[in-house]
């Protein structure tokens, strides 16, 4: 760890810490690629109408990544948001300037009840109402017959292909059966970017949109990606704070700012992500992983294990499972001294979970080792 490792913060009295949760918005999400940095760096030497920057991005990345149409957004939560207002007001100028205010416009996002996630409250900030179909045991087709009514504006789907839902009703039917009345598919696929065809892949299948985190490409983690079909997004940049400002249309967009800075920087992290070599990528992180699992096995009472999927955003990772009858500390006792040592190191055990998973996106190198060694003292 270089002498002046997190510097800028502990001058603003902030502490610094080793990330080995991932690719989290609260600890920053992201560090940006030195092409991504050149990229944006390049962009303060002049100012440039901001319509027509996100069109010319848009046109690039649509056309690196293979959809019909993409736009860049203040981070897929934004795409999400302003997906749902185009389904809402269109290209209607008025019913624009009237949200989140949704009266005389179809306002009813479904979602399965098995979908329910953390990120669905970004489908209700233009004034949409989730509303719910099947249970918390399944999905049928028929559930999705019977919920489009005269009020829906879209049907939303979350996929992770990395973790299978075999109860839920899979996009394939969702999309056959929302077109056959008329009704638009959005996808929360923030984190589908890898293999190469399965970026993009769910326009490619029908669906009407998705989103794609670009904080898990190395841009800024306040940026994000829409992707559609040319109608699809071009409504929805209608409701973004370029149009607001570029149009004087009041949408609902305008808080959701994005620099021309980081308009520029998504298109070199696509650029990157389309173009670098993924077998290096892989190699590299497993490389990490295996590094903070090695002070770790042989421990008893320890069970720790190498993640072995490549898929999507974060590959690879180390599971960590204690019996702390053996051990005397708990899985929630580790993050907690992790957290309290110096340097912090961040870790988490998820909501409903009892282990501990730990990820390399977010460390620098040689902090794998740390972590393994930190982690390998306290089960001593
Ligand atoms: C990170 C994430 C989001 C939100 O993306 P931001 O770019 O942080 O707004 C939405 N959905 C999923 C599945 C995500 O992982």
């Amino acid at each position: 760890m270089s002498t002046d490792w997190g510097d800028i913060y502990k001058e603003l009295g902030a502490r610094p810490v080793i990330n080995a949760t991932g690719s989290v918005t609260m600890l920053g999400g992201s560090t940006p690629a030195p092409e991504v940095l050149e990229a944006m760096d390049r962009a303060n030497g002049a100012y440039v109408p901001l319509m027509e920057l996100e069109e010319r991005a848009g046109e690039a990345i649509a056309k690196m990544v293979g959809v019909p149409a993409a736009y860049i957004t203040s981070g897929a939560g934004s795409a999400l948001t302003l997906a749902t207002a185009a389904c809402m007001a269109g290209d209607d100028d008025a019913k624009i300037q009237q949200l989140p205010d949704t009266t005389g416009m179809k306002n009813e996002i479904l979602i399965q009840t098995r979908q329910r996630y953390w990120y669905d409250r970004c489908l209700e900030l233009a004034g949409a109402k989730l509303v719910q179909f099947g249970t918390p045991d399944g999905t049928t087709r028929q559930d999705l017959e019977n919920a489009i009514g005269p009020n829906t504006a879209a049907v939303h789907y979350y996929a992770v292909i990395q973790e299978p839902d075999p109860q839920a009703l899979s996009l394939e039917d969702t999309i056959e059966i929302a077109h056959a009345k008329g009704v638009p598919v959005l996808v929360d696929a923030a984190g589908q970017i890898y293999p190469l065809d399965l970026f993009g892949s769910y326009v490619r299948m029908g669906a009407d949109f998705q989103c794609t985190a670009a904080k898990y490409m190395s841009s800024p983690q306040s940026t994000g990606l829409a992707f559609g079909n040319a109608d699809m997004i071009r409504k929805l940049a209608l409701q973004s704070f370029v149009s607001y400002e570029g149009r004087r249309v009041r949408g609902v967009g305008r808080p959701q700012k994005v620099d021309r800075q980081e308009m520029v920087g998504v298109v070199a992290a696509v650029r990157r992500w389309m173009t670098m070599n993924h077998e290096e990528r892989l190699a590299d992180t497993e490389a990490k992983c295996r590094n903070m699992l090695a002070p770790l096995q042989g421990i008893p009472g320890v069970d720790a294990e190498l993640i072995d999927n490549i898929i999507g955003h974060q590959p690879y990772g180390v599971t960590l499972e204690v019996d702390s009858t053996i051990t005397g500390i708990s899985c929630h006792d580790i993050v907690d001294r992790l957290k309290a040592g110096d340097p912090p190191i961040w870790t988490r055990v998820r909501e409903g979970d009892s282990g501990i998973i730990l990820h390399a996106f977010g460390l620098n190198d040689g902090e794998d080792k740390v972590v393994g060694e930190r982690i390998a003292a306290l089960l001593r």
